[in-house]
């Protein structure tokens, strides 16, 4: 029998039965051995959540691990019959990079296949001084980090906004003219000999923010106030690369001009309060603007981060939370916390993205 041509793939993360699929099929397999960690599963477990026959699956597996990307992790507890093996990925087996591009300073790491940083990497970095001074350093960072036994899956890098994702370049940074209409992924991708993803900085926060199926927002505040979606597991991005322009909401009809040409933006009002030295304040702003993305997109979680949280962690975590409590149109706010992954760790989460079939 046939499962996957007989109901079609189930959920979102559907198997296809067809062998010019097979690598959609192997990373679906390698995303839910992911996912269950070193605990494992079996393959009964995979063919349920995949929707591929048993057969298919264990032509996948025998492949994987063949490649040395899947190992035995035990056997699963009897019910009588023949004992089943379990299943594990192997995250030693290929690795990634993640490289983060802020106005003053470049962050890299290198992670494992689930994503745990082996290797970091931080130096001071002036964006302003153009593309190629910040490409010479991106790619000393690489190879500083990178595993000399072998290529990197992938690299990621998160930038400044706004940016073309499809495209790989880079658009009107606010105060660096110089970069507009880089193509900053191409260039990489030539001299590192490796794909490269370019993304936004907030982009790359919401996709190392957590693996799974929920929906989630990281809010970033920084030299801005900006904010990535993660919306049932993949990063949402919208139609032009522009969403999670969360800084330039306006909070205030005739407050102070903003740089985007509007007035009382909660990013000028949150910046304001910052340089007042008010975390409190810059909190409520942040609060404030965090619960109309909530009641919008109902989202599970909100995390924090960026360099002015992490000088004031418990007052934006504990003044956000306030606010998204006292707004909350559900029973249940909800959960905000300080984002458990640094930007350059979700740049490498979006170069392993693809091993693993997502977007
Ligand atoms: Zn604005």
């Amino acid at each position: 029998m046939n499962r996957g041509d007989e109901d079609g793939p189930r959920g979102g993360r559907g198997g296809v039965n067809l062998p010019a699929l097979r690598g959609h099929n192997d990373a679906l397999v390698l995303d839910l051995l992911r996912g269950a960690g070193p605990s494992g599963l079996g393959r009964g477990g995979l063919a349920d959540r995949t929707g591929l026959t048993p057969q298919a699956v264990s032509k996948i597996t025998a492949r994987l691990r063949a490649e040395g990307l899947v190992a035995e992790a035990g056997r699963e507890p009897s019910t009588g019959g023949k004992p089943r093996t379990l299943l594990r990925l192997v995250p030693g087996a290929r690795h990634a990079v993640g490289v983060q591009l802020d106005r003053d300073e470049l962050a890299a790491v290198r992670v494992d296949l689930a994503g745990r940083v082996l290797e970091r990497w931080d130096a001071p970095l002036d964006f302003g001084a153009g593309p190629d001074a910040v490409v010479e350093a991106v790619v000393r960072a690489v190879r500083r980090v990178a595993d000399p036994a072998g290529p990197p899956l992938g690299v990621g890098v998160a930038a400044p906004g706004p940016l073309d994702w499809r495209a790989g370049v880079l658009g009107r940074v606010t105060g660096y003219p110089q970069w507009e209409g880089y193509p900053l992924r191409e260039v990489l991708a030539g001299r590192l000999g490796a794909p490269v993803r370019l993304d936004k900085d907030t982009n790359a926060g919401a996709a190392g923010a957590g693996f799974g199926d929920g929906s989630s927002v990281y809010v970033h505040v920084g030299t801005g106030l900006g904010a990535g979606l993660r919306l049932g597991g993949e990063v949402y991005r919208g139609a032009r690369s522009a969403a999670g322009e969360f800084g330039h909401q306006v909070l205030s009809l005739d407050g102070p001009p903003c740089r985007c040409g509007a007035r009382g933006c909660a990013e000028v009002l949150c910046l304001a309060a910052v340089a007042r030295g008010d975390s409190a304040g810059a909190a409520r702003i942040v609060g404030e603007a965090a619960a109309n993305l909530v009641a919008l997109l109902d989202v599970d979680r909100v995390l924090l981060g960026g360099r002015v949280v992490a000088a004031a962690p418990e007052a934006f975590v504990s003044g956000v939370r306030a606010v998204l409590a006292s707004r909350s149109l559900t029973p249940a706010p909800p959960e905000v916390s300080l984002s458990p992954t640094s930007v350059a760790q979700g740049a490498a989460e979006l170069a392993l993205s693809p091993f693993f079939g997502r977007a």
